[in-house]
């Protein structure tokens, strides 16, 4: 019997994915949590009934996440990533040379260890790196203890729903501020403008309190259905998102010109080019 599996983020719209097998379909420690195949998009994980990551588009939401903001800082050092379960953005940090460490903060295990069976290509071999450090805890928990600094800090977090809710507050934000080296830059996954304005509305307007410079950058993610995916920008370094594409393309070279499939240098620039619907709901 055919089996569709309905995404259930939208108050008034939804969309069904044939699940031509399903690898799993259970309950994580945090999460509903279920991995199946799908012709169009390859294996598809969804957590509480939003997709998260597929293996045919995962390419380009990692690639953006990771590249834009350690290009756009050009001397980064240390990482964070809150979140990020299916290591797809620890490994597009870890291209970068210049990284000494990445710790990624996850508060779900299961996501960890599921990913790693089900998605091997996704993670490939990012969490035995040697400058990977793991850490399983709540990640305004940590952002609020951990004695550490970072210089780019990448909240791969699910929406703001279930274990999510939290790390769209101010207080996280505060907290992500708090370990931020002086210089250093946040960026968010912060939902599809068009139908989620009000976070990003709300989530640009909490890093206008706590940063000098606030915006959001666009990536089309085919499996985030409904029109282009935002990233929030947060940082007192107004200039990182104004860097014009040679010097972006410098950096791309000194860290050895890796190939990518989805970021480019002249994707960086233009990722800032926001629509006016977009950028009304960033500037102040
Ligand atoms: N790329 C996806 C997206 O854009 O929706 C996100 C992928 S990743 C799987 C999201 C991860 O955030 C999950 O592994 C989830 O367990 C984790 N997460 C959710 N709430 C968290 C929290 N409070 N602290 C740390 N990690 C959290």
């Amino acid at each position: 019997m055919e089996r569709w599996v309905e995404e259930t983020l939208h108050r008034g719209f939804r969309v069904n994915l044939k699940a031509d097998s399903v690898l799993f379909d259970s309950e994580t420690e945090h999460q509903r949590l279920i991995i199946f195949e799908n012709a169009d998009f390859g294996r598809v994980m969804m957590l509480d009934g939003i997709v998260q990551v597929t293996t045919n588009d995962e390419f380009i939401y990692h690639e953006m996440m990771a590249h834009v903001p350690l290009f756009a800082h050009g001397r980064a050092k240390r990482a964070l990533i809150v979140g990020g379960g299916d290591g797809g953005v620890l490994r597009e940090a870890l291209r970068h040379p210049q990284l000494e460490q990445v710790t990624l903060c996850e508060i779900d295990r299961g996501v960890i260890a599921l990913c790693r069976t089900h998605f091997p290509e996704i993670s490939a071999g990012a969490y035995d790196d040697p400058r990977t450090r793991i850490v399983i805890a709540d990640g305004t928990k940590f952002v609020a203890e951990t004695d550490d600094r970072f210089d780019v800090i990448m909240i791969d977090s699910t929406d703001p729903i279930g274990p999510g809710a939290v790390l769209f507050t101010r207080e996280f934000y505060a907290g992500c501020r708090r370990c931020l080296k002086p210089g250093g830059l946040l960026v968010t996954q912060n939902g599809l403008p068009f139908l989620q304005a009000g976070e990003l509305k709300q989530s640009v307007a909490y890093f206008r309190e706590l940063f000098a410079d606030a915006s959001a950058y666009l990536a089309n993610t085919p499996t985030y259905f409904g029109g282009p995916m935002s990233f929030g920008w947060a940082t007192d370094n107004k200039k990182l998102r104004e860097h014009r594409r040679k010097k972006i393309e410098r950096r791309h070279e000194k860290a050895g010109a890796f190939p990518t499939r989805y970021w480019s240098p002249e994707v960086h620039v233009a990722s800032f080019a926001l629509p006016p619907y977009v950028r009304d709901l960033v500037e102040a």
